[in-house]
């Protein structure tokens, strides 16, 4: 049975056009469930009784289930099992201006950049929509909250299963569905060249953020084997056409690991690098696990990368540690779930 979480507002009004009923039904199916939430076809009372019972037999409304849940003041980290057994997880940062969820798009990732717990884990399989949405679904109801934006930085690459994120993206942004505004969903890619291309073109004002996390390709390259397929200097005429075509900031993603890409000499470079491009460069404190031996940058060296950027005029911030104490890194939550197995 399809879930209904993959079905964007045109696809059920094809669906009920195609079954011969008006296509407004569609709206209203979706405010139940997005705004109303209610995910019982049997208590959609402006919903006829046949219909209701088509609407039943066609269309699963499973959720997911909550595996396990960490909770500390600014964060929730929720491990999720999905209807075939597979564990993703999601986190919920609470900012000032907001909650917003940082989903997976995969069950783990085949990217292999050395630092992360994800890509440890190779990919099992994609995620659909359905299952990128039902991470926010379950959250809003667990915490009874609106949730105000998205990042799509959890497990996964989003660009290794783009049609999927698109759909999601479509879904939560419909203002009959979660509404979750353009400006306040971002998409994270270790950097695949013809996808960068493809979401430059697509109809949303949607953010995007890059992983470079090293200044030149011999460093990034060891980081992320991914950089042997696209070069730094490809991927910076990339971002640079992106904006051109967009006219929206990109951001660019800095992990900072100790003594590896948090030295003068990195941060002179990546400011050659960055220079003239409208981005802003999110340095981020690494979250050590208990399986990789990188180490988190201390203060010092954070700071001193930080001024070297702010003293060329580069647009920097250092990203607030979220939750180190609750596994709160991409994918560690699920990677000590699957040791366990
Ligand atoms: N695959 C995409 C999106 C998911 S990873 C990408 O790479 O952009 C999201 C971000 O988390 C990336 O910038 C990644 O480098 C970072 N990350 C991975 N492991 C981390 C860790 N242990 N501590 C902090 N950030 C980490
Ligand atoms: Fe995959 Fe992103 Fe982790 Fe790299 S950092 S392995 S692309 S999830």
């Amino acid at each position: 049975m399809e879930n209904i979480f993959n079905y964007k507002l045109e696809d059920l009004e094809e669906y009920f056009l195609s079954i011969g009923e008006k296509k407004f039904k569609a709206r209203q199916v979706f405010e139940w469930i997005y705004k109303k939430h209610i995910y019982d076809f049997y208590e959609m009372s402006n919903i006829s009784k046949v219909l209701q019972e088509k609407l039943n037999n066609t269309f699963s409304t499973n959720l997911l289930t909550i595996k396990t849940k960490q909770t500390s003041k600014l964060t929730n980290k929720y491990l999720f099992e999905l209807d075939d057994g597979n564990y993703i997880e999601a986190v919920l940062m609470r900012h000032d201006y907001g909650n917003s969820i940082c989903v997976s798009s995969q069950v783990g990732c085949n990217m292999g950049c050395t630092f992360c717990e994800s890509g440890r884990l190779k990919k099992v399989r994609n995620l659909d929509a359905a299952d990128m949405v039902r991470q926010i679904i379950m959250i809003q109801e667990d915490i009874d909250e609106r949730i105000d934006s998205v990042v799509v930085m959890g497990i996964g690459e989003p660009f290794d299963n783009y049609t999927n994120v698109m759909n999601f993206v479509r879904i939560i942004n419909s203002p009959y569905g979660i509404e979750i505004g353009a400006r306040h969903i971002t998409i994270s890619t270790s950097g695949l060249i013809p996808m960068i291309k493809k979401y430059g073109e697509e109809d949303l004002q949607t953010n995007l953020a890059i992983s470079l996390h090293a200044p030149n390709d011999e460093l990034r390259t060891k980081l992320m084997p991914v950089n042997r397929a696209y070069p730094i200097k490809d991927l910076i005429k990339e971002i640079s056409e992106y904006i051109d075509k967009t006219n929206r900031r990109v951001t660019i993603e800095y992990l900072l690991l100790k003594d590896i890409n948090d030295t003068k000499e990195c941060a002179i470079e990546l400011s050659k690098l960055l220079r003239g491009l409208n981005v802003y460069v999110n340095l981020i404190p690494y979250n050590e696990t208990s399986h990789i031996e990188y180490k988190t940058s201390p203060k010092e060296n954070v700071m001193n990368f930080y001024d070297i950027l702010k003293k060329n005029k580069i647009n920097v911030t250092v990203r607030k540690r979220f939750g180190d104490e609750i596994d709160a890194a991409c994918g560690q939550l699920r990677a000590n779930e699957v040791d366990k197995l």
